[in-house]
C-alpha cells in the first residue's frame, strides 16, 4: 500500500476539570512521529496547535518545533 501524504497535523487537548484556552504543544513522542510522517511525505508538515478555544499557533515544518531531530539516516 502506498502511504498517503499528510499535509497538516492538528494538536489539541481536552480537560474535564478546566478549560484549555491556550495552544497545546505536542509531546516528544508525537513530535518524533511527526518527523517520520514528514520524512515519508517528503514535504514540510504544518502543525496547528490550539486548546479547546483560543488562538491557534501554526508551525511549518516539524524542525521548527524540534531542532536537531533524529532522522532515519542515523539508523
Ligand atoms: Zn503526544
Amino acid at each position: 500500500m502506498r502511504p498517503i501524504p499528510v499535509a497538516s497535523a492538528p494538536v489539541t487537548a481536552h480537560s474535564a476539570t478546566k478549560k484549555i484556552d491556550e495552544p497545546v504543544a505536542p509531546c516528544g513522542a508525537c513530535r518524533q512521529v511527526m518527523v517520520e510522517v514528514e520524512q515519508q511525505s517528503k514535504q514540510p508538515l504544518r502543525v496547528l496547535c490550539q486548546g479547546e478555544t483560543g488562538p491557534v499557533m501554526v508551525f511549518d515544518g516539524i524542525e521548527s518545533l524540534m531542532p536537531f531531530i533524529f532522522l532515519d539516516k542515523f539508523l
